[in-house]
């Protein structure tokens, strides 16, 4: 018996459906392909079932079942990335014809190489008069992407979502790849998996669509997320079926949990509520703080953000985009993010928190823009992402650029701690040079280190609220920002002048 015969015993599992997921650049033809694979292959009569989208939804070809996620395409599996879980096992590199390999192109194989699972490239709008299918392949050595057509390893089809050219041939080289990988899952496990899409129901509460990595998930299990947890009242397949159990490498809607869970979650079945709660807990311990800041370095300038999106799946892909244009000068902090529209909670949030409020795919409801005009804050509502990235882009490069402007006017040491909350501090001290000023912006130093930002909202001298104190002067203030102060720091505030012209 052979080394090889060895190891696949060792899999010691049952055989379950690849998890294959769709990436490419956009109007590649990602959502198109998933439409044509959905309508061809599921049977006649269940498709006119499917009246939900739950981000995923399995096919059968030739006797096997392939799951296919179907979010907004490759960006929740850039959010499950983030948070480490694996969640495909195959990935289909859409390159259209017409068009080549494009930045997102190249974004897509950089992700699927560092998640280390097979590729398959599906050049896509082959119909078209100009499709040059040749000059893909050959941008694709470019980006080390060699098809087995020019004597690689990857498996490329040429496939048209309008004629459905090429899309069984798809399939089967998909089954074929599957079949290489000798999928399996541990039976008998308790359940676990990851979270794929995720909405609050107006009717039927948080709902979840979940994928099955190993186990068997039932009705009445008790599920853990990070997040949140619950008994699960109702399982349903992608159809909207209810059903009873869940196996392997199958997507399934949950619902039960007391909150909406996060897509890119991990989850497990254990056997009571009282330890889900515990694991909710340390798990919140674990990821609590450091999921609040995208990119977080402590020598750069921190924006606050207030994220809203029209679903959980698309609320995961605005952040991830986010976090790509973090730099090493700015960092994005998320104090809240939602799915939704633009309420007038979100605008009182952002304005306490001088935070911009970033929306995707939604809308601000009249009240909400009444108020956030009246209170000065900013809204970045789009409908394109690229449009929303660029325009937060802009706005961070206009604020770096008043940063250039800013002068230092002052410094205080720090006597006391008076109180500490979550974004704000009351602390007192002495101003060692120049002066502070309400409302100045101000930096925290530790030595010669730099802690974080805020704003010094309000001054008081004994008990008396002023506009400012000079050199000499103790004073009280009440300092908003997340930097924890300690006795011993300096603050020192600053103030913008003035462009020249
Ligand atoms: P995505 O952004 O990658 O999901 O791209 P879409 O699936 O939304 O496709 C973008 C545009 O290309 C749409 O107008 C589609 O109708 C069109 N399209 C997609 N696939 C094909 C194809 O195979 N042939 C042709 N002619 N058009 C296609």
């Amino acid at each position: 018996m052979g080394k090889d015969q060895k190891q696949k015993n060792s899999k010691d599992g049952e055989e379950r459906p690849p998890v294959v997921v769709i990436m490419g650049h956009v109007d590649h033809g990602k959502t198109t392909i998933l439409d044509t694979i959905r309508k061809e292959k599921v049977a006649e009569g269940e498709s006119g079932g499917i009246t939900q989208h739950i981000g995923a939804y399995q096919v059968e070809h030739q006797g096997k079942q392939i799951t296919f996620i179907d979010t907004p395409g490759h960006e929740a599996f850039y959010a499950m990335r983030s948070r480490g879980a694996k969640v495909a096992d195959i990935a289909v590199l859409v390159v259209a014809a017409d068009d080549g390999v494009m930045p997102q192109t190249k974004e897509a194989i950089k992700h699927i190489t560092h998640a280390g699972i097979p590729m398959v490239v599906a050049i896509t709008k082959i119909d078209k008069q100009n499709a040059d299918p040749a000059k893909v392949k050959t941008q694709l050595l470019e980006e080390q992407i060699v098809v087995e057509e020019f004597k690689g390893k990857v498996p490329s089809v040429e496939v048209s979502a309008k004629t459905g050219q090429g899309v069984e041939e798809l399939l089967n080289i998909i089954n074929l790849v599957a079949e290489v990988e000798e999928l399996t899952a541990p039976s008998g496990t308790a359940a676990k998996g990851v979270v794929v899409e995720a909405e609050l129901n107006h009717k039927r509460g948080p709902m979840a669509t979940v994928l099955i990595r190993e186990g068997t998930l039932h009705v009445n299990d008790v599920i853990a997320f990070s997040s949140t947890s619950g008994r699960i009242k109702t399982l349903e397949d992608f159809l909207g079926r209810k059903i009873t159990s869940a196996g392997p490498g199958t997507p399934a809607l949950v619902v039960g949990m007391e909150q909406v869970a996060r897509v890119g979650e991990k989850w497990k079945v254990v056997p009571t509520l009282e330890q889900a709660r515990i694991f909710v807990q340390e798990e919140q311990k674990k990821y609590g703080e450091e999921r609040e800041v995208l990119d977080f370095s402590e020598e750069s300038k921190v924006i606050n953000v207030v994220l809203k999106a029209d679903v959980a799946g698309t609320l995961e892909a605005l952040r991830e985009l986010l976090r790509g244009i973090a730099s090493e000068n700015v960092s994005l902090r998320v104090l809240s993010q939602s799915v939704g529209e633009v309420m007038e909670s979100d605008v009182k949030l952002a304005s306490t928190a001088h935070a911009l409020i970033v929306g995707f795919r939604t809308k601000i409801n009249q009240s909400a823009a009444g108020f956030a005009q009246q209170m000065g804050v900013e809204v970045i509502i789009s409908d394109v992402i690229y449009d929303v990235v660029e325009k937060v882009r802009a706005r961070i490069a206009e604020l770096m650029d008043e940063e250039k402007h800013e002068v230092e006017i002052g410094a205080l040491q720090v006597l006391a701690i008076f109180r500490t909350e979550n974004s704000r501090m009351i602390i007192g001290g002495k101003v060692s040079e120049g002066e502070l000023k309400k409302g100045a912006k101000s930096q925290v130093f530790r030595g010669e280190e730099s802690i974080g930002g805020g704003k010094i909202s309000q001054l008081k001298i004994q008990d008396k609220v002023v506009e400012k104190v000079v050199e000499g002067q103790e004073c009280g203030i009440l300092f908003d920002g997340s930097a924890r102060i300690q006795v011993g720091d300096t603050l020192r505030a600053y103030e913008i002048q003035g462009r020249q012209i």
